[in-house]
């Protein structure tokens, strides 16, 4: 007996070992200060649980339409349209589906056709270190992953040049997010147009079928003075970009699991139906309970929206401030979303107290757990230039940002 060989490539993660002895430790009783996790800490707002209990009492327990109800997609095509400023979102072109995640899943496969025997693969360009799923979920729709890398001294962004070199007439998707997952910065309205002309040349004249995926998740949770800029909001390109968002992050709402996307005219209505068959066969919606907490999320919530990003604005001063102080620990300021993602690589080639070589972001992370019992993400798996950072999640109070970044120091310090 045998799984699949496609199930069989999937890397294990490395960030699954350091949790697992993060919750070892925990559980033998040690205090563990935790900046892995990568959602809020916040509670979901009365009004969307309200919304979805009220749901439950009044019945709304039958089988939905597969891309959601009418009034939720009407909502969030009029958001894209109004807040995102794309052109041409009309409710059959958002598609609601299981979280973001899921959303991004499904594009993958309704875009990339896996290679014919003797051929190449389609190509998906990402500039890295990026989200973890991007590569795996290209990879299972039987695409190749061409990374663009990025560091620390540029705040992890590509250039228009590295993306015009990188596109190919094999190149299928180009995946922007902004502000990212791990790295905690943003690209501004211009860098991002300045990408969004690369875009429109490169389809024009090598990679006609090119698509952008523009995951804006952390839409939202921006305090670092540059404003949250949509791609698809570019004439020119906009029926070639499909815009990716959920509610897990901007409402606390992880544990729900709805995401979404929205494209714009001919092409990104193609996608939309696309996507609904592959979603009819699968999942079929997300539950029908949920689908009023989404219009409570959208029609009464944006005044918790913006408390949560002030205050995930005043601990990102907080810890940019704790480790941006640590001599060796090289980190660009923070604009989005809830990361730090410094680079550690000073370190490489020294030892700590109890003896244990640090030579990779996997080995300073499993140290920092054992002898300073703080977990943070080692930055392997998020794709070159990852390698040498560790990610530092600041959705957790002031106290545990305070001491968590005092024991990084002290652990710091006592390499030798
Ligand atoms: N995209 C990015 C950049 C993320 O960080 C995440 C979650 O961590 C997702 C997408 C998926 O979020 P969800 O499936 O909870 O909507």
């Amino acid at each position: 007996m045998k799984i699949s060989r496609r199930v069989r490539s999937l890397k294990p993660s490395t960030t699954l070992a350091v949790t697992a002895r993060a919750k070892e430790l925990r559980a033998s009783g040690v205090d563990v200060i935790s900046f892995a996790a990568g959602e809020p800490d916040f509670v979901t707002p009365g009004p969307i649980i309200n919304a979805a209990k009220k749901a439950l009492d009044d019945g709304l327990t039958h089988y939905a339409p597969v891309p959601g109800d009418p009034e939720s997609r009407r909502l969030l095509a009029s958001k894209l349209e109004k807040v995102n400023n794309i052109p041409g979102v009309t409710a059959e072109h958002v598609v609601v589906s299981s979280g973001g995640k899921h959303s991004l899943y499904q594009l993958f496969q309704a875009l990339i056709d896996p290679p014919a025997p003797g051929d190449d693969p389609m190509e998906v360009v990402i500039p890295t270190p990026a989200w973890v799923s991007y590569m795996p979920q290209v990879e299972l729709a039987g695409g190749r992953v061409v990374e663009i890398e990025t560091n620390a001294s540029n705040d992890f962004k590509i250039t228009p040049d590295q993306l015009n070199e990188a596109i190919t007439p094999r190149t299928r998707i180009f995946v922007i997010n902004s502000p990212s997952n791990p790295c905690g910065t943003m690209y501004t309205p211009d860098e991002i147009r300045l990408l969004g002309e690369v875009v429109d040349h490169a389809a024009r004249t090598v990679a006609p079928d090119l698509t952008v995926i523009s995951d804006e998740l952390y839409e939202h949770i921006v305090y670092g003075g540059i404003p949250h800029y949509s791609i698809g909001s570019m004439a020119p390109i906009a029926e070639r970009v499909i815009t990716v968002n959920g509610l897990s992050k901007a409402y606390a709402m992880t544990g729900w699991r709805i995401g979404y996307f929205g494209g714009s005219g001919a092409f990104g209505l193609e996608v939309a139906k696309g996507v609904q068959k592959l979603q009819s066969q699968s999942t079929t919606s997300i539950p029908t309970f949920l689908m009023p907490a989404i219009h409570a999320a959208l029609n009464e919530c944006a005044s918790d929206v913006d408390r949560m990003r002030h205050t995930f604005s005043q601990r990102a001063t907080l810890m940019y401030g704790m480790i941006s102080a640590i001599n060796g620990l090289v980190c660009p300021k923070p604009t989005g979303a809830f990361y730090l993602f410094p680079d550690v690589s000073a370190f490489f080639g020294k030892t700590t107290p109890k003896g244990s070589n640090i030579d990779s972001a996997l080995s300073f992370a499993t140290a920092l757990l054992d002898e300073a019992h703080v977990a943070v993400v080692p930055g392997e798996d998020f794709g070159a230039g990852g390698e040498n950072c560790i990610r530092l999640t600041f959705a957790c109070s002031d106290e545990a940002i305070s001491s968590g970044c005092e024991r990084i120091a002290a652990f710091v310090g006592s390499l030798s």
